[in-house]
């Protein structure tokens, strides 16, 4: 937060501070490309399999590459949050920061699921948002970012010194620990930063915090996404149900989450390919 001034206001601080903004990366001609190819594909998918999430719970599931999947909500306005691994690879995982550099802050309809380095490549793009009718708000708040992080618990234990066990990172944690038999320890290197699937947020215009309020999704409302990878996906319902007021704790109704897994009528048909980073991982050593 930038709110104290201690140091003095050079003579040539408004010279400074006018200079030109400037979009940082362009990702609009790549995301148009494919987003038109996605749209009718989706018309043509059928169900195949179904997973429900309890609430303040987590579970894994897996999709094929060419396969869509859709998280929805079934009973109530609900929070989830979402990580993604590449499934013949666990250390090719969601990287949420580069999204949000590629993106911004919150993803809908057309943008893409990037994974880490040393891959960046598209795990995922999301095909359909039944709350992109949203947009932003004038508290400058949107659905489903990528600049939350995860609920977890050592934050909580950081700032309130309480401890909570059914945060998203430990429900993700023990559904990985569930699925893969891995150790606690390998685990927690494995989870990392989601997407806030419905959750509803914003940095405040002032001291630019992270900011929550209830999330506008309703029972039917869903987020689609385009998997170019095969994926293992874990979700968990956020304690926090809507994150209209509190997570981290069992204060808030929560409900389940549904996720279910859609394939084309043509059997898996892989529409687009995403290789690895070609970059030859030189980094100046030779
Ligand atoms: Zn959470």
């Amino acid at each position: 937060m930038k709110i104290n001034k201690f140091s003095k206001k050079p003579l040539d601080a408004l010279e400074r501070t006018n200079n030109n903004l400037v979009i940082s990366y362009h990702v609009e001609k790549q995301k148009d490309n494919n987003l038109k190819v996605l749209l009718e594909e989706r018309k043509k998918i059928y169900l195949i399999n179904e997973v429900i999430i309890p609430p303040r719970d987590a579970k894994c599931f897996k999709v094929k590459a060419g396969q869509f999947f859709r998280i929805e909500c079934i009973e109530g306005s609900q929070v989830g949050d979402l990580n993604l691994f590449n499934a013949d690879n666990l250390n090719e995982k969601f990287y949420s920061g580069k999204t949000r550099a590629l993106y911004g802050t919150h993803l809908s309809v057309g943008d893409r699921m990037y994974s880490n380095f040393p891959y960046l490549r598209s795990m995922a793009t999301i095909s359909w948002d039944s709350l992109d009718w949203y947009g932003y708000d004038n508290d400058g708040a949107s659905v489903h970012d990528v600049i939350g992080t995860r609920c977890d618990p050592y934050t909580l234990k950081l700032l309130s010194g309480d401890d909570y066990h059914y945060c998203c990172h430990s429900n993700l944690l023990r559904a990985l620990i569930r699925e893969k038999g891995i150790d606690l320890n390998k685990a927690e290197n494995l989870i990392h930063d989601v997407l806030n699937v419905f959750m509803c947020t914003g940095f405040t215009n002032d001291t630019k915090q992270y900011f929550m309020k209830a999330s506008p999704s309703r029972k039917g409302d869903y987020l689609e996404f385009y998997a170019e990878t095969n994926i293992l996906g874990i979700l968990s319902a956020c304690p926090g149900g809507d994150c209209s007021e509190s997570h981290s704790s069992d204060q808030a109704a929560c409900f389940p989450l549904k996720v279910s897994i859609w394939q084309n009528k043509n059997g898996i048909k892989n529409l687009f390919t995403s290789n690895i980073s070609n970059y030859s991982k030189s980094h100046g050593l030779d």
